[in-house]
């Protein structure tokens, strides 16, 4: 897609005079629960593609099983604990461990699911 366009709400925010929360305008991708959307507007070089989408399948398994709420509830609690930084989000942390361990070695296969399992078992909710 050209572009992942930020919430409708932000135009609210921004009206009361607050500050967008994450600009998702000048993310690469994002993922929502079984749908990953790539930008156009954040190219990423050609062999980044499949590091890239390895990653945002981690986050399809971290959905599939924390379920939406539990997604959310971690993703963002996780965000505001680390003082709103991407780079300290839990989940964010745990899928970018995984698609290290892709680059690392591609053809190398390894239990993703059974990897997410146990990084998940530490917040307590397995
Ligand atoms: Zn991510």
């Amino acid at each position: 897609m050209p572009v992942i366009q930020n919430p409708p709400f932000y135009a609210d925010l921004e009206d009361v005079g607050i500050q967008i929360p994450l600009d998702f305008r000048r993310m690469t991708g994002i993922t929502f629960i079984d749908t990953i959307l790539i930008s156009d507007a954040a190219p990423v070089p050609p062999t980044e593609w499949l590091p890239l989408l390895f990653h945002e399948l981690v986050h399809v398994l971290q959905y599939e099983e924390l379920g939406l709420n539990r997604f959310v509830q971690l993703y963002v609690n996780g965000w505001a604990e680390g003082g709103f930084r991407y780079e300290d989000i839990p989940l964010e942390r745990d899928a970018y461990e995984l698609d290290a361990k892709f680059r690392s070695a591609p053809a190398q296969p390894f239990d993703t699911l059974a990897t997410v399992r146990n990084q998940l078992s530490g917040y307590g909710i397995a």
